[in-house]
């Protein structure tokens, strides 16, 4: 019997390597930075659009439903900026949390300002984390008080309990009231859009889910992240990410590598209001 293995099993052997080593560059090599813009940056767009698949499973509201309701309640339901600038605005929802001031601090390096969604429960005690934010430049919203899907709740429920709640913690803690709202899996219904319009409120969702919510997809950790990115960019995007709601560490990573990786392609981070020409929050009540 031979000490060395067969030459099929070399063979099978230097296929497996191969195989693994485009797996590995394709997964670790960064990529060449977004190709030049082909649209003049102030064509407006035809339709507001989720760029990102849908996955099965993940009690996901169909993608062709967040459309509709952008094209249903233009000016008042945002996928995306309206036209082809080049500027993008991250948005992270569930936190405050521990992995926030991380987070902050990534920004502040870059300089880099985002909004966040955050849960009224999360925020609670955590002044001067908010006050911080602020002071950073970011733009905060409102996620509900504990993040329950809300499309069929009634009107006590849905505004006393959850976004009222936490428009009042805003508006105690830090003297400013939202008009940013993000709801809870990007579930809500028309007649809530209509409530929310008469409240002076906008509905922001996303057109980029870089999943980072999905364990299936960190196997690769951050990279997966940057990569749910960069594979969908796009002008006025508005990118869903997370910093709560379990551990983020990748998120907070991802986002240092993604931040220089955008402004090589000519990209400016900015927050949802910069992006959307809106008013951030409304005049406290005193
Ligand atoms: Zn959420």
């Amino acid at each position: 019997m031979s000490r060395f293995p067969s030459p099929w099993l070399r063979l099978l052997l230097a296929l497996l390597v191969a195989v693994l080593l485009t797996v590995s560059v394709r997964e670790w090599w960064p990529p060449q930075p977004p190709a030049p813009s082909t649209v003049p940056a102030h064509t407006p767009k035809v339709s507001q659009q989720v760029r990102t698949p849908y996955l099965d499973n993940w009690d996901q509201v169909p993608l062709q439903d967040m459309a509709g309701q952008a094209a249903r309640f233009p000016g008042q339901v945002w996928l995306e900026g309206p036209t082809h600038r080049r500027l993008i605005a991250l948005t992270f929802d569930d936190g405050p949390g521990e992995d926030t001031p991380a987070l902050l601090d990534v920004l502040a390096r870059h300089k880099a300002r985002a909004t966040f969604f955050w849960l009224g429960q999360n925020l609670a005690g955590r002044k001067a984390l908010a006050q911080r934010a602020l002071a950073d430049g970011h733009t905060l919203g409102n996620h509900t008080w504990d993040h329950p899907d809300m499309v069929d709740t009634d009107e006590a429920y849905w505004w006393d309990e959850q976004l009222g709640r936490t428009q009042a913690l805003y508006r105690d803690m830090l003297g400013l009231e939202p008009r940013l709202m993000r709801p809870p899996y990007g579930h809500i219904s028309d007649a809530q859009i209509a409530r929310l319009q008469q409240k002076g409120m906008q509905v922001i969702l996303w057109s980029l889910d870089t999943q980072d919510w999905n364990r299936n997809r960190m196997l690769f950790g951050r990279h997966n992240i940057e990569r749910g990115l960069q594979d969908f960019v796009h002008e006025e995007a508005i990118v869903l990410m997370h910093d709560a709601g379990g551990k983020r560490g990748k998120t907070v990573a991802a986002v240092d590598a993604l931040i220089p990786w955008l402004r090589a392609g000519g990209y400016e981070l900015v927050t949802v209001d910069q992006l959307l020409g809106i008013q951030p929050y409304r005049q406290a009540k005193p």
